[in-house]
């Protein structure tokens, strides 16, 4: 059969639409948008780290008419512009039957990281990845909804390790003509700028935009030739710098970003701080308010009706307190605005008012000045309640206004193809519309529906894609470091033995190292004949976080030096790419923060879509989720007072869990080699978890409880 070749009209289409397609981030979760740019160079795709933008830079327009002219490839280019274009302009959204109230009036989303892509690397951990599953998910169900933050031009560390195991950081820089971002343009043609005044300069910043699906997020970047060079330096880095840095770009965050919105011509009716660092957006609301001619009570009470926030976490240094000399250098213009003394601002922070030794907390000036607060898990909001009672005198604990709404994860931005393609294959494309009805999930309990060979051959498919991946990073790994040129790293792992998984931000109550505790018992574990296990662990540690980096520095060393070497390895630079690949692939997610740090945790809910089993304290989303047959737990619902005895009791429930359920169910095999019971958990996990633990459900229970309910 001869087909005719395109005419010029239709190739142009074609490469226009192409370059819009590049220019939106829903290609990071639509994998066969993913596949137009890896099979346009596989090459290109991989070395520039799956960016669609500088991709298209690296064919030209010549080649690309070439590639068009092959019949397949301007198919699947057609097919994937044609659900991009419907995605884009689909009338029927959730929103536009259940939030109509916001049509004109957005939600405007402030936070200091967000996790969207590999490719746009502006998020240091948890908090910005559920910034930007928040995002996707508000763009998928058609919510009236912008994102606020800045853009850092060398965006979050790098990792490596040196020859000591020791983790160093480098950086790259981001050129935004190269990113899937664009700059936005005033009404001259030239790019917006704005002004907020940080310490005695006019700092000037210019806006960039992200194409999030349906929703813009705009990025704030004071990288201008016209600001003094500290302050072009700014927004260089994701939390960079010290606390004067801190307390300067949470200025220009959440006073900048109001200024931005209003130069936008954007008029939110919610502002929801994600986090305290965009608390002082409040200020800059009361300021318009005085200037429209309110008295500061007024003006306190209409902005508290605006905003909303959600607290992310227990751990006491997770809040940002500033001392009374570093608000008074940086911050006084707050106090003159507002027209009250240093000491009166002070108190808008400070949970005792006129206690002159307690700094400035961001946590409590957004709680102070929110319609509503919420933790991010029910035992978090319960935690929350008690951390933050002084603020409320004469409140009992329960009485304490901070509720709760559990995270969730964007489900189809985390997915891998093999696992999309075995979704739509069974459950067809409803999964993506009926994401959060359990009814759509429980089909997967049902073996005549999905049987348990089918399950099991996705997992051995997804467990090799993450053992050869690993291989190929370990490679990598090993020719930074100089040494062993010419070695492969296929004697490490196994893809047929039991995958443990751990990979988070190296805090140290997050406990990495625990499960080794009992390291006699772990060896023997590994080097069991029959039953063996192994170990993929990965994360960064904090700059300046050298407990953090110690116990990287000991599990690579185990990993090399010990009988461990071979079942354990060390991923470096773990960020979107590494998770998607550890939760997809690993067979058990290891999750044993110390209680009662974990707000909430999210990498666990990332797994369950995938087959991959939760093993957790009972800590965060997953004393919810766990309901005895969908994972395992990590010892009881309550915890030892003293830290010590909290670790020993915790190693000791970890090791037991591991020994009496975990590889027993795992290789308990029929005469096919397949593992009903394990495979029973596994399509627990799906249908309980997946349809609850999603940003979907989670974006609508903001919206009906918190965006929705506003006067
Ligand atoms: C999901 C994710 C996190 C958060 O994981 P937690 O379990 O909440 O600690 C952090 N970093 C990256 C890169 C992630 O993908």
């Amino acid at each position: 059969m001869k087909t005719e070749p395109l005419s010029s009209a239709e190739l142009s289409e074609l490469i226009l639409g192409l370059n819009r397609l590049a220019r939106n981030l829903w290609w990071t979760w639509n994998q066969e948008a993913q596949e137009i740019f890896h099979k346009l160079s596989p090459r290109a795709w991989q070395n520039l780290y799956h960016n669609a933008v500088a991709v298209l830079h690296e064919v030209s327009d010549y080649e690309l008419r070439t590639r068009l002219q092959e019949p397949a490839f301007a198919d699947a280019v057609r097919d994937v512009l044609k659900k991009f274009d419907a995605y884009m302009n689909e009338p029927n959204t959730w929103a536009a039957e259940n939030a109509q109230k916001l049509n004109d009036k957005p939600v405007a989303y402030f936070s200091a990281e967000f996790g969207l892509s590999e490719t746009l690397p502006i998020a240091a951990g948890g908090l910005g990845i559920l910034a930007g599953d928040h995002a996707k998910s508000a763009s998928d169900l058609g919510l009236p909804f912008v994102g606020i933050s800045l853009f850092y031009r060398q965006g979050y560390f790098m990792q490596t390790i040196n020859e000591e195991n020791w983790q160093t950081e480098y950086y790259s820089i981001l050129n935004p003509r190269n990113l899937p971002m664009e700059a936005v343009l005033d009404a001259k043609g030239e790019q917006l700028t704005c002004m907020v005044q940080i310490a005695t300069s006019q700092v000037k910043f210019k806006v960039w935009q992200v194409n999030v699906g349906r929703i813009p997020l705009y990025l704030m970047d004071t990288n201008l030739p016209e600001n003094e060079e500290h302050y072009r330096d700014l927004t260089l880095r994701v939390y960079g710098g010290d606390s004067t840095t801190r307390i300067m770009q949470e200025i220009l965050l959440g006073v900048g970003g109001v200024r931005m919105l209003r130069a936008l011509g954007l008029q939110p009716s919610v502002f929801h701080m994600n986090e305290g660092h965009a608390a002082f957006l409040t200020l800059e609301l009361m300021r318009e308010k005085l200037a429209a001619g309110s008295s500061l009570d007024e003006a306190k009470a209409l902005t508290t009706k605006e905003c909303i926030f959600t607290t992310h976490t227990p751990v006491e240094a997770g809040h940002d307190r500033f001392s009374s000399d570093l608000v008074q250098y940086a911050a006084h213009r707050f106090a003159s605005n507002l027209k009250i003394s240093h000491q009166e601002f002070m108190d808008m922070g400070r949970v005792q008012q006129g206690d002159e030794s307690e700094p400035f907390c961001m946590t409590v000036l957004a709680l102070k000045y929110s319609r509503t607060a919420n933790g991010v898990s029910e035992l978090h909001g319960e935690i929350s309640r008690q951390m933050w009672q002084g603020l409320y005198p004469g409140k009992s604990v329960e009485e304490v206004p901070i509720g709760h709404i559990t995270n969730g994860v964007h489900v189809a931005g985390w997915m891998k193809g093999p696992l999309r393609r075995f979704f739509r294959r069974r459950l067809g494309e409803g999964w993506e519309t009926d994401l959060n009805t359990p009814e759509f999930w429980q089909r997967m309990e049902d073996p005549e529906f999905v049987s348990d060979e089918e399950i099991w051959a996705l997992r051995s498919v997804l467990r090799r894609e993450l053992i050869e991946f690993a291989r190929r990073r370990l490679l990598i790994q090993s020719q930074n470091l100089k040494r062993e040129n010419f070695i492969t790293y296929d004697h490490l792992l196994n893809p047929d033995v039991l995958t443990i998984g751990f990979a988070r931000r190296f805090a140290t109550y997050k406990r990495a190292p625990l499960i080794f505790q009992q390291f006699e018992h772990i060896v023997k574990l590994v080097k069991d004949k029959q039953r063996p296990i192994q170990f993929i662990f990965a994360g960064k540690a904090h700059p300046r976080d050298d407990e953090g980096k110690r116990f990287i520095q000991h599990i690579i060393h185990l990993s090399k030096h010990t009988e461990l070497h071979g079942h354990l390895v060390f991923l470096e630079n773990y960020d979107i790419h590494v998770a998607r690949q550890m939760v997809s692939g690993c067979d058990v997610w290891l999750n044993n923060p110390r209680r009662p740090l974990e707000a909430s945790g999210t990498s666990g809910q990332k797994t369950s879509a995938h087959g991959c089993l939760n093993m957790s304290i009972m800590d965060g989303w997953w004393r919810e989720g766990f309901d005895g047959t969908n994972g395992f737990a990590i010892g009881p619902d309550s915890h030892p007072d003293s830290i010590e005895e909290q670790d020993r009791v915790d190693s000791e429930n970890l090791y037991k869990v591991l020994n009496d359920e975990v590889i027993p169910t795992f290789y308990n095999r029929d005469a096919s080699g397949v593992p009903r019971q394990w495979i029973q958990k596994i399509r627990r996990s799906i249908s309980t978890l997946t349809p609850e633990y999603n940003t979907w459900r989670m974006v609508q229970d903001y919206a009906n409880k918190y965006y929705l309910t506003g006067e």
